[in-house]
């Protein structure tokens, strides 16, 4: 570049490349097809980040690479861990801009929610994200990144086959993954590639406000299951809480749904709601919600409403979620209410980066794990 001086040369990241990519940057290297096979699998099978834990190279081939090439991570600002065992990363990236990454482990599986933007433009109004402008869409390697890093701090390279701890991936942190749909596409096409991270689509969740012309692009190509936030049954109160809504109405979303390639009584589409005290929990609502649900394979996801400082809105109470809940699973339909995790360390639904971008203001120090 032709701002960096000549004692900083810019060495190419391969961490991030996919297949074609990194076939095509070997190549033009002059190196022989069967390397980037090689590559690619310390890269994204082994998690290296050092040419020279490459056995299977030869040395000069590897100090060669290490001469041109970096293997890079973003930088971590901060690790915290919470009393439940969830754990969260703020990752800063090359430009200073930052974005969290969360690892939920339960008993049966552990799930890493991922972010797609830094910021968003969605201005969901009970979501605090929705208070932070959008600064920026992540890049494949930026998505990526999150989940190598999350295997770095687990220790789970290489890739296990079985009893893995990250399990599940889900795209519901930071952003609106379907105004990134390229750079998502090609983070997850990565992931799922089974010579590396190996993640299967079927262990994946994108996560939409309802973006209805990218969501069945979305399971044609991508073919990852789907989680919708509905959160409301009428159009004058979606309109409210996902501004998103005006431009597609609840009945092109469902639409939508009912459409959406992959779907199936196996492979069900979650419908998250967020219970906002006297807005959208009557029993009303439970009934209106059923109807609307008929003919898709759906799931609901009941999310205690994660409060934020000066917040509009409160959380249901105890008795009106149980309510909604009953009313739904009386239906047919498995309605869980998602218990809040990480609260301590402000990981919940909503709270992404929050407390960092506050602490940023303040010009303090940053988040540490005291
Ligand atoms: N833009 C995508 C993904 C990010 S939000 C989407 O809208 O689905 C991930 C989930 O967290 C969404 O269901 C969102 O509605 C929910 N959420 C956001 N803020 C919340 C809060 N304060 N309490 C509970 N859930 C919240």
């Amino acid at each position: 570049m032709a701002t960096e001086p000549p004692s900083a040369p810019h060495h190419p990241d391969l961490v991030g490349l996919g297949r074609t990519a990194l076939g095509a940057e070997l190549a033009a290297f002059g190196a022989e097809p069967f390397r980037a096979r090689q590559l690619w699998h310390w890269i994204y099978h082994r998690g290296a980040t050092d040419f020279a834990a490459m056995t299977s190279l030869s040395r000069a081939f590897r100090e060669e690479l290490a001469a041109h090439y970096v293997l890079s991570r973003p930088a971590v600002s901060s690790e915290l861990a919470s009393v439940d065992g969830t754990r969260k990363w703020l990752l800063r990236f090359a430009d200073g801009q930052e974005v969290e990454t969360v690892y939920i482990p339960e008993e049966d599986r552990g799930t890493l929610c991922v972010s797609s933007q830094v910021g968003c433009t969605l201005s969901c109004t009970f979501c605090h994200t929705g208070t932070q402008r959008l600064v920026r869409n992540l890049t494949a390697a930026e998505i990526l990144a999150q989940i190598m890093i999350a295997r770095d701090h687990l220790g789970e390279w290489p890739s296990p086959r079985t009893d893995r701890q990250v399990t599940n991936i889900v795209l519901m942190g930071m952003g609106e993954p379907l105004f990134n749909y390229d750079n998502v596409a090609e983070a997850l096409k990565i992931v799922m590639d089974p010579e590396g991270l190996a993640i299967s689509r079927r262990k994946i969740t994108l996560s939409t406000a309802g973006v209805v012309p990218a969501i069945r692009r979305c399971g044609a190509e991508i073919g990852v299951n789907l989680a919708v936030s509905l959160h409301a049954v009428r159009d004058d109160v979606r309109d409210r809480l996902v501004p998103l809504n005006r431009k597609y109405p609840i009945a092109e979303l469902l639409d939508a749904c009912r459409n959406y390639p992959g779907a199936s009584n196996a492979r069900r589409i979650t419908f998250e709601y967020v219970m906002l005290k006297g807005i959208n929990d009557s029993p009303t609502d439970a009934r209106e919600l059923v109807r609307l649900l008929a003919g898709i394979p759906a799931k609901v996801n009941l999310i205690p409403f994660n409060p934020w400082p000066g917040a509009p809105y409160e959380c249901s109470s105890e008795a009106a979620i149980a309510a909604f809940s009953d009313i739904v699973f009386a239906a047919g339909y498995s309605a869980p209410v998602r218990t809040p995790r990480g609260r301590d360390i402000l990981a919940a639904c909503g709270q992404l980066k929050s407390a960092s971008v506050r602490q940023h203001k303040r010009e303090s120090a940053p988040l540490s794990a005291a």
